[in-house]
């Protein structure tokens, strides 16, 4: 049987795992942390589960981590282990008002004017259009402000937008590439103009819906742990052997192992370290990161609800994202407790971002730190590179390299979607190359 070595063990490693194991392979993860799952998972804290940032899983009907899912675990999977978010509250000039579902929510998204609901509707039409019919290199090193800028002209509208921007692809409108902002939109294959027209009469939802791990984030890697693969902890990999341009096998911090396929989805700027005859491309720009204040209140005094309530800034700065993690689990907090979070991009001083996350807090529930028992920061990598218009999506590694069975995964080989939904793309194509270059056959 062929020895499959993953280096590491965040979602991008155990998807690729689950789908070896699938194809009848037994792959061996090799994690240099004492934990599996990367930046998908929780500490326990003073009787807190705290997860690392705010996270959901996103696009749930179509997206490739809600299919893998399903594909390896079981159709249900979502109604047995996650729980559904209602909505995305969005707050702008102290009005707040649900994101639109359908078109009938469309004229009661009150944070906008009329006139800038229509030009937000003609905007994603126009968004629609191009992203169905281009592939990402007809869209090559366009901003997303170059394309959308005609309909901004309104300030709250423009605000908005940014918003957007920054939750989609981790940077503001003005520098995020219209690539990755029209794939948010246009591959949400429910999501069609034909789609919206119809659904002007009746009570329907054009989202997917997104979802939060019952239990934290956690529960994700446990999932994935269920499937017994053979996971070595504490072991670094130092070297990944090559032979006549071919993997042999790889050299850890304990000892050395034969493998015919490895698969690393540590960060590829980094592969260098190990695997010097690696010639392929690496990401033009370094990886980014996100910033979390979790409060531990004694007692529950915010009524957020299962939605995520999105603070627009009117400047060109990263939303605030708000979740009240107690009504998703109320064993995520002690018992009687409540537990927010708040995460944001990591794009400026991180003082100023904490205060501003707690004058926000102070503002949606007012006199909090009376009832504040526990605050913790988190910061952590939320993509391996940030990709802007500058930085094209074409540029990124290939995923097969020039060095036959050594393969790459992860945030950094992946256009589309972002996180999770990135990682599991991720995983599916690099199975598709491995099973042409080893003519895998089994399926189940
Ligand atoms: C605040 C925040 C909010 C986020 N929100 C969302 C969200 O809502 N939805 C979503 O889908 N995503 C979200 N993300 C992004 C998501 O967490 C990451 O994109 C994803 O976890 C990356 O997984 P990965 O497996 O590619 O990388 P990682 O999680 O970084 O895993 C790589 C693993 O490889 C190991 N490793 C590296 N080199 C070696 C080596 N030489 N030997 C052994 N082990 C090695 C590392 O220790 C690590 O465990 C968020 C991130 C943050 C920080």
């Amino acid at each position: 049987m062929l020895n499959a070595v993953i280096i590491g063990s965040g979602i991008s490693g155990l998807c690729i795992s689950a789908l070896l194991k699938k194809k009848g392979l037994n792959p061996i993860i090799f994690e240099k942390n004492n934990q599996i799952g990367g930046s998908f998972t929780s500490i326990s804290y003073r009787g807190y589960t705290l997860d690392t940032g705010l996270h959901l899983i996103t696009r749930g009907k179509s997206g490739e981590f809600p299919k893998l899912l399903r594909e390896i675990f079981t159709k249900e999977v979502f109604s047995k282990y996650f729980t559904k978010q209602d909505d995305y509250i969005f707050h702008l000039n102290d009005k707040s008002s649900k994101f639109p579902k359908n078109l009938r929510e469309f004229f009661n998204f009150k944070i906008l004017s009329p006139k800038s609901r229509f030009d937000l509707f003609r905007l994603i039409i126009s968004i629609l259009k191009i992203g169905r019919k281009n592939t990402d290199k007809n869209l090559k090193n366009i901003s997303s402000y170059e394309f959308t800028k005609k309909y901004l002209k309104n300030k709250d509208l423009f605000f908005l937008c940014n918003a957007l921007s920054w939750m989609s692809t981790g940077c503001s409108i003005k520098e995020g590439s219209l690539c990755r902002f029209a794939d948010t939109i246009a591959r949400d294959k429910t999501f069609s103009l034909s789609y919206l027209l119809n659904s002007i009469k009746k009570k329907s939802d054009a989202l997917e819906g997104d979802f939060y791990p019952i239990g934290g984030l956690k529960k994700i890697p446990k999932l994935f742990e269920s499937l017994n693969f053979e996971i070595h902890k504490n072991e670094e990999i130092k070297k990944i052997l090559i032979r006549n341009n071919k993997v042999s096998g790889i050299k850890t911090n304990k000892t050395q192992y034969k493998a015919d396929i490895v698969i690393y989805t540590g960060k590829v700027l980094e592969l260098k370290k190990i695997a010097s005859e690696y010639k392929g491309k690496f990401p033009k720009n370094e990886e980014y990161k996100a910033i979390t204040l979790w409060l531990g209140l004694n007692k529950k005094i915010a009524y957020f609800g299962k939605n995520s309530h999105i603070i627009i800034k009117n400047d060109e700065s990263s939303p605030l994202w708000f979740m009240d993690l107690t009504s998703f689990d109320s064993n995520l907090s002690p018992k009687g407790k409540q537990l927010i979070g708040i995460s944001t991009i990591l794009h400026k001083d991180k003082n100023l971002i904490l205060k501003d996350m707690k004058q926000t807090a102070g503002k949606l529930m007012p006199d909090y730190k009376k009832y504040l028992e526990m605050e913790k920061v988190m910061i952590d990598r939320a993509e391996k590179t940030l990709q802007t218009y500058n930085n094209p999506l074409w540029d990124l590694p290939e995923q097969r390299t020039n060095i036959k069975g050594l393969y790459l995964a992860g945030t950094d080989t992946k256009a589309f979607g972002s996180g999770g939904t990135m990682c599991a793309g991720s995983a599916y194509s690099c199975i598709n190359f491995i099973e042409k270059d080893f003519k895998l056959l089994k399926s189940n």
